[in-house]
């Protein structure tokens, strides 16, 4: 693979506040980076940057580390559509839309699930994703979830078995008899497929024992533990997360003050899922608090074809700014360090040298535009391990005409 320096970058994030201004996103100006055999070689002012054997001149515009989405269901099948369209009329909705999508799941063939996987894993890099979680949870027979992980292991390596998403119909009156099958058998079959395992603890999922016991199986198998939590209404998740060492507790909608201090307090990562409560129309998590009080925060796209169907962190970064009072410079960090960090990864989210060569060029000369101009296509190239993921087919003009 032949070496790429990109040259004459206006900003440049790397995430390495050991560099440029000393800022969590360890920003350089009039900045170049080189990137060969799939890594990031160096990372400094232009004019000392080393040859390489290609050159991309950035004219001023901004770079930054590819996002890091580190929750998703992408293994699916059919559509949601009538449901989003009666929530956003104000028709009556009735719970239950997880079991739609795995009716549909469960009668999809192999091919069919890999094919709209592949067409949501493009559309995320499109828009400057390069690591990516993806989840069972649609298949809740031990052959479906053995499948859909599969398929998904094949194309990222952060996959998360979430058997104990939803109580399946047929265990309706047997819910321990399920937690039994999803921990047993399920598990058995799952893990040598997934790298974490993931429980719903929330009211009518799972409550916090059958939670525990959950992520105690999965540990076992050697699963690290992710927990979704505190979505709906109060509730246990995030004190089961923090009390199990997990490495992330997603959604956080609805925190108590121990739970923010909770969090603040651990390793685990508060992440959260902007595009659920925009597309739910639901209060948005409390993010500033959790920043203030010092926890660490990621934001994700949990994108899936029932509560959140978009597959763009620009889309997620805008609202987290807009909604929920991050800076942009917290809402860019988090979509990048903060979902490395809930991925326990140290070899992406950053621009420092030694990490994958996973580069965002932006047509624009700052990060901030990514709040500030939200729904515009402003990823212009993205590079996946160093190899060039075009985006745009359009020339730049000179930037600011
Ligand atoms: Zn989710």
């Amino acid at each position: 693979m032949s070496s790429l320096v990109l040259d004459r970058i206006g900003q440049l994030v790397t995430n390495d506040p050991g560099v440029g201004d000393g800022s969590p996103l360890g920003q350089l100006h009039d900045a170049a980076v080189v990137l060969d055999h799939g890594r990031v070689q160096w990372v400094g002012p232009a004019e000392g940057a080393p040859a390489a054997d290609e050159r991309v001149d950035a004219g001023g515009r901004c770079v930054l580390p590819g996002f890091v989405d580190s929750h998703s269901h992408l293994v699916f099948a059919g559509d949601r559509t009538t449901e989003f369209e009666a929530r956003m009329t104000g028709q009556p909705y009735t719970a239950g839309g997880i079991r739609t999508t795995v009716a549909a799941t469960q009668a999809a063939t192999n091919d069919e699930l890999a094919a709209t996987l592949d067409r949501h894993l493009e559309e995320m890099r499109r828009q400057g994703t390069t690591t990516v979680e993806v989840k069972s949870g649609y298949g809740l027979t031990t052959a479906d979830e053995a499948r859909a992980l599969r398929i998904a292991a094949q194309r990222t390596s952060e996959t998360s078995f979430l058997g104990a998403h939803v109580v399946p119909a047929e265990y309706v009156d047997d819910p321990a008899g399920y937690v039994e099958l999803v921990t047993g058998e399920m598990l058995a079959a799952c893990a040598p497929h997934a790298r974490w395992v993931d429980v719903f603890c929330e009211q009518g999922a799972f409550d916090a024992d059958q939670a525990r016991t959950v992520l105690a199986a999965g540990a076992e198998h050697g699963l690290g533990a992710r927990v979704h939590g505190n979505q709906l209404g109060p509730g246990p998740g995030v004190q089961v997360a923090v009390e199990t060492g997990a490495a992330s507790v997603d959604h956080c909608t609805h925190l108590s003050a121990t739970d923010v201090e909770a969090l603040a307090g651990s390793s685990t990562v508060a992440t959260l899922l902007p595009g659920v409560e925009f597309s739910t129309r639901s209060p948005y998590p409390p993010a500033r608090a959790l920043l203030d009080a010092g926890a660490t925060v990621a934001l994700a796209s949990d994108c899936n074809p029932g509560s959140s169907y978009t597959s763009s962190i620009p889309l997620c970064i805008a609202l987290a700014v807009r909604e929920m009072h991050m800076s942009p410079a917290e809402a860019l960090w988090a979509a990048t360090a903060g979902g490395a960090a809930a991925l326990r990864r140290t070899d992406v989210g950053t621009l420092r040298p030694g990490a994958r060569a996973d580069v965002i060029l932006l047509d624009a000369p700052s990060y901030v535009h990514l709040a500030y101009r939200p729904g515009v296509p402003l990823v212009h190239q993205v590079w996946l391990g160093g190899n060039p993921h075009t985006v745009s087919q359009r020339g730049f003009g000179p930037l600011g005409s």
